[in-house]
């Protein structure tokens, strides 16, 4: 057999099971069964005696005879049993299911493997269900060490293929093929790095020969996966820029100069100045930009894109900003509009709301040049929205885009504007960089200063008067507060159930203050009617669901109450917390939860009481939920499916990947040295399994 051969041509496995080995785990050739990896290990590296069975043993296996096979009951509560012996002793094993197929297995001349976890019962021990193997050496072999388990789904159940049978399959295919796994890394990577070569990587991931070579055989696999995944996102990118002019923002101008050094409220941090520098930088290179602007909320990112966006109107661009919900747009736009003041730079808002008549005078204004700013949410990527010279793009929060909504914003141009993305989820950086793959990253690590770290507390839900006690005090020094509630089920309809009943509560226990509401149900005018009334402290306490989770500023706000904390994930929980603290007050976190925590939970609200730090969180949150489920990754999935690496724990793996692959890109950027040769052909067949995602970002 050759790695291509289709596995329905192997020995002993029917059409049928080939077909469901297909259809549920996709694959049809030897080299697709051989790279269905293993989920985890169980330890066989030794046989134990039956007397050595204690009530606290886990999964152990023996090897015997049987005797005093028996069928007992009818129907449902039918049941296969044996007594199992070895030279120390006997034990029962006993089978509620398959009983027909088991009974055929069961031979008390033959001696057998068995694995399986006991139980004390009735005054003995027993195995329910044990994996049972006749003791040949040939699975003597296969069954002692560190053993395989696998991913199986109840299709592949119902035709036999559990996890032991995969292994079996796989233990076959290994045997029947012709020649070793050819290498699929060059010699001159896998050498001095040590990496073990793929031929015996391939055998030891599904039958270690012991522990050091299973690690051994991981990490190889693991770092071609990562390694081929960067090697194709690197040299993707870097065609990408070799063959898109970037528009060139060469001078600093009166706009960027009046701002900076007559209204700029106060000193940028050293965070934001160094950010500015990399942004000049790359948009004075004669290149286009993708940069990736990771900041906590209330690190300043605002400001960082107005000075941006200063600078391509001094060079004779517009520049559009784009945010993800009404609420924000509008705020960006207040907001900016405050600052530039009667400078003369024309900024306009667009949004769902925005009249027909108001629209048509925008999108004219967009076209002879006259608008400088388009602020907006996804109203601005109307194909009636259409620029005379647009520069520069900056994305707020953008996890909340979609890559297609995106990329119709880079095609507004003929030359594709620079691209600013900002965000206030921090990604782990392993993440980031497989995610974003080229897209430069700059990081504001600094808080404006002044700010006093938010103190988080976890109340139960018991200690609720404490709790209104606690918001009554603050307000009555002059401060105001947010109580957010989560939704019951994803819907508006519940989104609005779940703020009204808050805010019955807030407001008969809390009479003396009053009381606005947001939900995902009001318009976008009521929203941001009640939100500019707790703006203003006409309002003392603000009701909402999550809807208030981005980007909203009220520096007067010093307490965020989250009821049923348990609910919320932890970068959603991070940026609630955001919301206070942006004053110079001390400010505050209470997560209500009730008593009964699962053990996630109880590290989410460890995680947010022990920090303030978004990185930290990022990474938590990436180690308890996976990769694939990091807020921002969900909806739009990993661009690639990794079927052994783990984003979480295999950073330095994955650095030392896209080391290799940058190094081996300098030398020969067309790969096409001889000795590259398998690169090319290895990154040609995985192709198919990565996205290109260099060229939407
Ligand atoms: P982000 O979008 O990163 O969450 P914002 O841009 O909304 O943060 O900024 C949060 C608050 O901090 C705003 O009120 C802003 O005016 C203020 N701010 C920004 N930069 C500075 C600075 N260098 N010094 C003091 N305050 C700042
Ligand atoms: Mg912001």
């Amino acid at each position: 057999m050759e790695l291509s051969s289709y596995i329905s041509s192997m020995y002993g496995l029917g059409p049928k099971r080939a077909e469901v080995l297909a259809s549920e785990a996709g694959i049809s050739t030897i080299e697709d069964l051989l790279y269905y990896f293993p989920y985890k290990y169980i330890d066989r590296s030794r046989f134990y005696s039956v007397r050595e069975v204690t009530s606290d043993s886990s999964y152990i296996q023996l090897h015997g005879k049987i005797k005093n096979i028996r069928k007992e009951g009818n129907g449902k509560n039918a049941r296969l049993g044996c007594i199992f012996y070895d030279e120390t002793g006997e034990m029962e094993l006993i089978w509620f299911k398959g009983l027909q197929y088991v009974a055929t297995q069961l031979n008390p001349l033959k001696e057998y493997i068995v694995f399986g976890k006991p139980n004390f019962f009735n005054g003995r021990f027993s195995i329910a269900h044990p994996e049972l193997e006749e003791y040949t050496p040939n699975n003597v072999r296969q069954c002692v060490g560190w053993q395989a388990v696998y991913n199986t789904t109840i299709k592949m159940k119902k035709s036999y293929m559990t996890s032991a049978n995969i292994r079996k399959i796989i233990y076959n295919a290994l045997a029947s093929l012709n020649n070793p796994i050819k290498e699929t890394l060059p010699q001159y990577i896998t050498e001095p790095l040590g990496l073990m070569p793929l031929n015996r990587a391939i055998r030891n991931i599904h039958f270690p020969e012991n522990l050091d070579s299973l690690q051994k055989a991981q990490a190889r696999l693991k770092f071609e996966e990562l390694f081929y995944i960067q090697l194709s996102l690197l040299r993707q990118s870097k065609f990408n820029s070799s063959k898109s002019q970037g528009l060139l923002f060469n001078h600093i101008g009166d706009n960027f100069n009046e701002f900076y050094k007559e209204r700029l409220p106060f000193e940028l941090t050293n965070a934001q100045k160094r950010v500015l520098k990399e942004i000049r930088a790359d948009v004075g290179s004669g290149k286009q930009m993708n940069r990736l602007l990771q900041g906590d909320v209330g690190s300043g990112k605002t400001l960082v894109a107005l000075l941006s966006m200063l600078m391509a109107i001094d060079n004779g661009y517009q520049a559009c900003f784009m945010a993800p919900t009404e609420i924000l747009a509008t705020q960006h736009y207040n907001n900016i509009r405050k600052m530039l003041g009667e400078m003369g730079v024309n900024v306009a808002l667009l949004t769902g709301s925005t009249k027909k008549s108001e629209r048509k005078i925008i999108h004219e204004s967009l076209l002879d040049g006259s608008m400088n700013i388009l602020i907006g949410t996804h109203a601005l990527l109307e194909d009636v929205v259409q620029f005379s010279n647009l520069g520069l793009v900056v994305i707020d929060e953008q996890h909340r885009f979609g890559v297609e909504q995106r990329a119709k914003l880079w095609s507004k141009n003929a030359n594709p504007p620079h691209i600013l993305v900002m965000t206030a989820t921090p990604i782990p950086r392993t993440l980031a960089m497989t995610l974003y793959g080229d897209l430069d990253v700059s990081v504001i690590d600094e808080l404006p200063p002044g700010r006093k770290p938010i103190k988080t507390y976890h109340y139960y839900e018991d200690k609720r008067d404490d709790l209104l006690r606690f918001i009554k005090k603050q307000i009555d020094a002059g401060h105001q507060a947010y109580v957010v509630y989560p939704l019951i089920e994803e819907s508006e309809k519940s989104d609005m159930i779940a703020a009204e009943q808050g805010y019955e509560y807030i407001a008969t226990h809390l009479p003396q203050f009053k009381v606005s509401m947001v939900h995902g149900r009001m318009k976008p005018s009521e929203k941001d009617a009640e939100m500019r009334k707790f703006a203003a402290n006409e309002t003392q306490i603000m009701v909402a669901t999550t809807v208030i989770e981005v980007g909203v500023d009220v520096p007067n706000a010093s307490v965020m109450v989250i009821e049923s904390a348990n609910r919320f994930g932890l970068s959603q929980l991070h940026q609630l917390r955001g919301r206070v603290g942006r004053g110079a007050e001390q400010s505050f976190c209470i997560l209500l939860t009730p008593y009964k925590l699962s053990n996630d939970t109880k590290k989410r609200i460890e995680t947010m009481v022990g920090t303030n730090d978004g990185f930290e969180i990022a990474e938590a949150d990436m180690r308890l939920r996976g990769p694939g489920d990091i807020e921002g990754t969900a909806q739009s999935g990993l661009p690639f499916d990794l079927k052994i690496a783990d984003l979480a724990k295999d950073g330095e793996i994955l650095m030392l990947a896209r080391d290799t692959a940058e190094k081996i890109l300098k030398n020969d950027p067309a790969l096409s040295n001889k000795l590259n040769e398998i690169l090319l052909i290895q990154l040609h067949k995985k192709s198919k399994n990565i996205i290109d995602w260099s060229k939407i970002s």
